[in-house]
């Protein structure tokens, strides 16, 4: 009798499903490429054919250009491609994010892509699907990462917030996924204030919004004085902070990973 989960096969460039001749969130370019959701380590430009949900492949659209081979498939639609059954089941992550669940000749895989377990207003709940194989990914899986309520946090940030109202919060977030994550949490709180952010989350918070999630009003940075930013949250990408692009906001109070991987506010820097 063959091992569990034998028709899957694990490559450097992704996981291979050999009897639906398929690649789960393949590094480079393939035929037919599955992909869990939309963060760029996960999906990338230039497969044949993608299936995904709808959202995961506007957000490629957005990141990527039009993807002509793209294949939508709606949470919990099964769909026969090879000899494998194929559904996608909410992954709690971000818009879109999906585990992928197979099925052949009666035994049943999951890959988890990324998930979260906790609640988040911008999609769908985590499903656990019982399954044969569970394929998961492990980013926060060492028993040391223990994240604080979500509500508790958030509260500490507004509290701050309001502390000192000559300044600004700023929150490092990733544009995809996270800032929208923040403002909706935010909007959850009662934090009904504009809040500004950087121009690189500007297309992804619009195509959450077209997907239904209210994000409340929103202001760009460009162009505002720091006057009008001050007592306000400000939400920039990781990548997009550094002190030259902070100098234009009034006083940040910066709230950023730390090593710990917990956001923490970890107080100003210089920026005068
Ligand atoms: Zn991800």
């Amino acid at each position: 009798m063959a091992r569990l989960g034998s028709w899957i096969e694990s490559h450097p460039e992704g996981i291979y499903v050999r009897p639906a001749d398929a690649w789960i969130d393949p590094s480079q370019p393939k035929d037919r490429a599955w992909v869990t959701h939309g963060h760029s380590d996960h999906a990338r430009g230039g497969h044949n054919a993608v299936l995904a949900t709808p959202e995961t492949l506007a957000i490629m659209a957005t990141r990527y250009g039009p993807q002509p081979g793209g294949q939508a498939i709606a949470y919990d639609e099964t769909i026969r491609v090879g000899d494998v059954d194929v559904r996608f089941v909410p992954a709690g992550h971000v818009l879109g994010s999906a585990q992928i669940v197979m099925e052949h000749k009666g035994e049943r895989i999951v890959v988890s892509g990324d998930y979260k377990r906790r609640p988040d207003p911008t999609c769908p709940c985590f499903v656990p699907v019982p399954c044969d194989v569970f394929v998961t990914e492990a980013t926060f899986g060492l028993p040391v990462f223990r994240h604080p309520d979500t509500g508790s946090e958030i509260d500490r940030l507004l509290h701050r917030l309001h502390s000192d109202p000559s300044r600004c919060v700023l929150v490092g977030a990733y544009a995809l996924g996270k800032a929208q994550r923040i403002i909706t949490e935010l909007r959850g709180r009662g934090h009904h204030d504009p809040i500004y952010f950087h121009g690189a989350i500007e297309r992804l918070n619009q195509l959450y919004e077209s997907f239904g999630i209210a994000l409340g009003k929103l202001r760009h940075t460009g162009g505002a004085t720091k006057q009008e930013m001050a007592g306000h949250v400000v939400i920039a990408p990781p990548g997009a902070l550094n002190d030259r692009w902070s100098r234009r906001l009034p006083d940040p109070v910066w709230v950023i990973r730390s090593t710990s991987s917990k956001s923490r506010i970890v107080g100003s820097r210089g920026s005068r």
